[in-house]
């Protein structure tokens, strides 16, 4: 793997996931505190990824579930060097991928109506809440992925270990795999 710039740029996006990933990203504690040295941060949950410049490394959490999953995760592809798929939804599909052993119809009928105690309403998907695709999809079913980060989520240690490889320029060992 080519060496990356010595302040690398690193973001970090949330698909279709609990957030369970980025909150073991938080436990690396102070760890953070010398990665914050060490990279600059462009983009994380926090922030609107449309507008993030390229990246060096992003850091992806979640299966690919909606219509706006599928466009941030082909733009992130566009703009980001080493793309990490991060957590087994990511991976694997997990449990976001649960949905799919149901047809849509059912589960939209099971969410808003059969449990709703007041009224039914399906959400049109008039932009106030992004049309769920058919099918979850894991990340590399879309787009290529460099790096899998497998966990549910990633202890702090593993995520610490690849970023670390990562910034020294080194291909990691272990538990993280090298796709394609
Ligand atoms: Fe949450 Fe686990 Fe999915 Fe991470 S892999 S988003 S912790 S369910």
């Amino acid at each position: 793997m080519d060496r990356l710039d010595a302040m690398p740029r690193l973001a970090t996006v949330w698909l279709g996931g609990c957030s369970g990933c980025h909150m073991s990203f938080l436990d690396l504690d102070e760890r953070l505190i010398s990665l914050a040295g060490r990279v600059k941060l462009l983009a994380s949950p926090l922030t609107d990824y449309k507008d993030s410049p390229e990246a060096d490394i992003t850091l992806v959490e979640g299966a690919v579930a909606n219509r706006e999953h599928l466009e941030t995760i082909r733009k992130v592809r566009e703009r980001t060097r080493i793309l990490v798929s991060f957590g087994d939804c990511a991976v694997t599909g997990n449990v976001t991928a649960m949905r799919n052993l149901f047809g849509i119809d059912d589960v939209l009928n099971r969410a808003y109506c059969e449990n709703s105690t007041i009224v039914c309403g399906i959400p049109a998907g008039n932009g106030a809440v992004p049309r769920l695709l058919r099918r979850v999809s894991p990340v590399h079913e879309v787009v290529k992925v460099d790096y899998f980060l497998p966990g549910c989520p990633p202890s702090a240690d593993v995520i610490y270990n690849l970023l670390a490889t990562l910034l020294e320029g080194g291909a990691p060992a272990g538990e993280e795999r090298r796709f394609g």
